[in-house]
Formats: C-alpha cells, structure tokens, sequence
C-alpha cells in the first residue's frame, strides 16, 4: 500500500558557513514536523559531521533524516549526495576532506562552521574552510557516491553559480547522475523548456534552506510503501509503482 510523503532533500545547518547559525539539527527536526514534511536530507557544503545528531534528534518523531552532504566537485558544479547509512556518508566525506584545499575558514568572511548534537548544544567549530570546490571531478564524484551506496542529485541544476547547466553548459552524456534538482526560482514546465535533455532524468524540487523559515518552502511528494532511503531509490527509478508526484511547484522569480 503506497504513501504520498513529503520531502525536502536539501537542508543545511549551522556547519555550513553560509546557513543561520540557530540551524541545529534539533531545531531543524522541529520545524520539520511543524511542517508535517515526513523526509528530510542534511546537506552540509562537502561535510556531514551535523548529520548523525540531526538523524539522533529525530530519532521518536515522525521525520526520517537522510544523511548528506552537497559536494562540489573540481568544476564546481554542486552534487547532493544522500545515503542510508551514517557509515556510508561518513566514508564518502573521509573522501572528500582527502580532496579539499587545506584552507582555514575565516569566520568573519564566510561565517562559522558550528558542529552541534541533538540537544542543541554547540560542541565546536569545523576549521577548516568548507565552502569551496575539491579538486574532484564531476565524473569521479558521481562514481565514489555509488561505490558508498548512495544516490548523486545535481543540485540546483538551473542556477547560473554552482548549478550544472550554468558551470558546464551541457549534461556530460556518461554522467550517472540520479536525478536533477530544480531551486525555487524555476517550474519544472520553465525548466524543460530551458533544458530540454533535462527530461531524460527524475527531477526533484529541494528548498536548499539555509534558515529555519526557508526549510520546506520547495519540496516534493513522493508516493511510497515507507519513508526510507531504498523506496525513494525506488521513486526515482519509478519501480513498482513508486513514483514522485507530478510537479505543482511553488517559484519565485
Ligand atoms: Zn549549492
Ligand atoms: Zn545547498
């Protein structure tokens, strides 16, 4: 028997330089529910040391926390990668902190990089800079994020910074991506239009929040037998009936 759930698979928290610093993982959770979304994914800029406590904080609610990280590859393009397991995105993010430049972070340019646990108690600060591209490239990326089980999404795939179309022009034709992920600047009609291979992969819809507020504002419904990593694979690849809702998109221009 399947399930109309509804989720948001991009939401950052206060690790990411760029997001509000009271984006704890229990905050999160809590807005979350309010919301009535069922799935969210934690997508920090290529960590996921939030992403254990967020899953902890939502542990007796009715949210599923999918781990995460959005990573930006050596072409700056942005990819959400999501996972099952805590093991698995913690493996992919060994991966990537091996390909990021040893750079400090400098809070007052970019913002700190606050690790948190479930009890909305601040444990400490990342030091190292986040918020910039690896050297590894997009092809690379997509691959190492399968070999670790999961799912690569290219983020914001229509925005001109970080988005794919607007960092290479063009989909590379052996890029395995999963699916595509559209911002709240554009419907999926404007969207095909713009980018007409786009039609070829699942598209999804992701608030990219980066404060309380803007968490849920962009989402999508998907119709499952439960709210867990392998049927959303299963959405995706629209097998046995699971499937993403069609697109009634909310955009701002
Ligand atoms: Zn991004
Ligand atoms: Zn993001």
């Amino acid at each position: 028997m399947l399930q109309c759930f509804h989720a948001d698979l991009h939401v950052h928290t206060c690790l990411s330089p760029c997001a509000d610093i009271i984006m704890s993982p229990l905050r999160i959770v809590q807005r979350s529910k309010k919301l009535k979304l069922d799935i969210i994914g934690i997508c920090d800029h290529n960590s996921a040391e939030n992403a254990a406590a967020t899953i902890r904080a939502a542990e007796h609610s009715s949210v599923t926390v999918l781990p995460g990280m959005e990573i930006a590859s050596a072409e700056e393009v942005h990819v959400l990668a999501l996972f099952e397991k805590t093991d698995d995105v913690l493996a992919m993010q060994g991966f990537v902190y091996q390909h990021l430049p040893n750079t400090s972070n400098d809070p007052h340019l970019f913002g700190e990089q606050v690790i948190a646990n479930e009890f909305d108690d601040f444990l400490g600060f990342h030091e190292r800079m986040l918020m910039t591209a690896t050297d590894i490239p997009l092809h690379t990326l997509v691959q190492k994020v399968h070999k670790y089980n999961g799912i690569a999404i290219a983020s914001h795939a229509d925005r001109p910074s970080f988005g794919l179309y607007g960092q290479l022009g063009f989909v590379p034709p052996d890029l395995e991506l999963d699916a595509m992920e559209l911002s709240p600047h554009i419907s999926y009609e404007q969207a095909i239009i713009q980018f007409p291979d786009m039609i070829q992969f699942p598209v999804i819809s992701s608030s990219d929040a980066h404060h309380l507020d803007d968490i849920g504002k962009n989402e999508i419904q998907l119709w499952l037998a439960e709210p867990t990593f392998s049927e959303i694979q299963k959405a995706l690849k629209k097998e046995d009936g699971r499937k993403i809702e069609e697109q009634k998109r909310a955009h701002e221009d």
